[in-house]
């Protein structure tokens, strides 16, 4: 693929115009004057969730408590009609999906329940490159248990710092471990790992699976069902543009249907004889016996709209693209910034097939402060400390120009040793 890509503009141009996506670039609203590439933390608004978020504005306004019932999509059911519109796109059936909590809450909810350590299995296994959070939800459920995280979580390292290989995964599984989480694209170097052969493997070792997907919902495709995964959780504010804070996803494999959720709450209840108000639990079956509380209709509504256009897109034809840019973005890089004076190295894997959606490039030296002169021109990268700058091009929002343009910029920064014009202090949030 690599032989038929180019470094000249027209090339990225001609590109833009045969890209069968690119008219949903008019969808979002990009903020003026920016090249936005960190629709992996935060993706931009649509006007399909633009829409979805004022109409459930204007029945809170019109229709006050009846839009819990009387709402077009009624609210006491939002979050399980958002598990059916997002079921497709994780291959999963619709009642093994809800829209609920944040992905850490649904970490808690879901390894309270099904961590249930016995016997000689009473470890959990997840990675040592994995979101904070995650690990911090899983030491607390160790905790919870009455045991020891120091010595009941086993973190798989990684020989470069930046990616894991299965075959070390596999090899920790051993007849200790109960529980298996693990991120389906690490979030630094954007890594992805193979969701089914894990899975697969970790079965033949009666361990549960579970994998944190908030990276690569909505750039990559899924099939829960198929893989047999036992559950899932992902964010929807990254690529499913679902506006910042929404909630997250939460999976249930139809074969965990009927356990008692360990964190119960009033929503979770089963939906006719919730307002029954009894003192006794009566948990939904599915996934949505693990909701706990009212869900934030304000902050759901803006899924609605993303899902619809995300479906309607496909995630095939947003995968296909998203490979194909992270591809280019590849060779640009090798082409022009590989070598002397610029010195740029890619830690993300380089076959397409093994990452999600972001390319996460190093440098030995100036790495936060080239990060510094490339968003004086514009461009929303965002940076990982020690000196890791993550590049997102979002297939539904940019174009191959852009691209074109960020690595232009970057190789101008060095040309020109324009870095050394910033400082090296950091601000809250990169
Ligand atoms: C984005 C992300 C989170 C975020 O957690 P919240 O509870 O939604 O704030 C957690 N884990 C991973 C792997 C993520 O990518």
């Amino acid at each position: 693929m690599n032989d038929s890509f180019s470094t000249d503009k027209n090339f990225a141009l001609q590109m833009d115009q045969k890209d069968p996506l690119s008219h949903y670039r008019e969808h979002f609203f990009i903020p003026d004057g920016t090249l936005y590439m960190d629709g992996n933390s935060l993706g931009l608004l649509s006007k399909e969730s633009e829409y979805s978020l004022k109409r459930v504005f204007n029945e809170w306004r019109e229709l006050a408590i009846k839009g819990w019932l009387k709402g077009k999509q009624p609210w006491f059911y939002f979050a399980e009609k958002m598990g059916e519109k997002a079921a497709e796109l994780v291959g999963a059936l619709p009642e093994e999906l809800v829209l609920t909590g944040t992905t850490t809450i649904n970490i808690h909810s879901l390894v309270s329940t099904l961590y249930q350590p016995s016997g000689r299995k009473t470890k959990i296994l997840a990675d040592e490159l994995n979101f904070p959070s995650d690990i911090y939800a899983l030491k607390s459920q160790i905790r919870l248990k009455g045991l020891d995280p120091g010595k009941k979580l086993m973190l798989v390292s990684s020989r470069n710092g930046y990616t894991i290989e299965e075959q070390d995964i596999v090899e920790q599984m051993t007849d200790e471990v109960a529980l298996l989480l693990l991120p389906s694209v690490l979030y630094r170097s954007g890594q992805l790992l193979d969701m089914e052969y894990l899975t697969a493997e970790a079965h033949r070792r009666n361990i549960v699976v579970g994998f944190d997907c908030s990276h690569s919902v909505g750039a990559v495709p899924h099939e829960f069902d198929k893989w047999g995964v036992d559950f899932a959780v992902f964010c929807s504010y990254k690529y499913l543009n679902g506006g910042p804070g929404s909630p997250a996803f939460l999976y249930l494999n139809e074969r965990h249907f009927g356990k008692k959720p360990m964190l119960a709450g009033w929503f979770g209840n089963n939906k006719e004889t919730q307002f029954d108000m009894s003192l006794e639990f009566d948990p939904s079956p599915n996934a949505g016996g693990f909701q706990i509380s009212s869900p934030g209709i304000l902050s759901s509504a803006p899924v609605e709209g993303s899902l619809e256009l995300i479906n309607e897109a496909g995630i095939q034809n947003i995968r296909k693209k998203s490979a194909t840019m992270t591809s280019y973005l590849v060779y640009l890089i090798k082409e022009l910034l590989y070598d002397n004076p610029y010195g740029f190295q890619i830690v993300t894997p380089l076959d397409a097939g093994r990452r999600g959606g972001h390319i996460a490039i190093t440098r030995d030296e100036e790495a936060f402060r080239i990060n510094e002169a490339l968003k004086t021109k514009g461009v929303v990268p965002d940076f990982r400390p020690p000196d890791l700058i993550r590049i997102a091009p979002s297939p539904l929002y940019n174009s191959y120009l852009e691209i074109w343009q960020v690595v232009r910029y970057l190789k101008q920064i060095i040309d020109r040793r324009e870095y050394e014009r910033f400082s090296d202090d950091r601000e809250a949030i990169s």
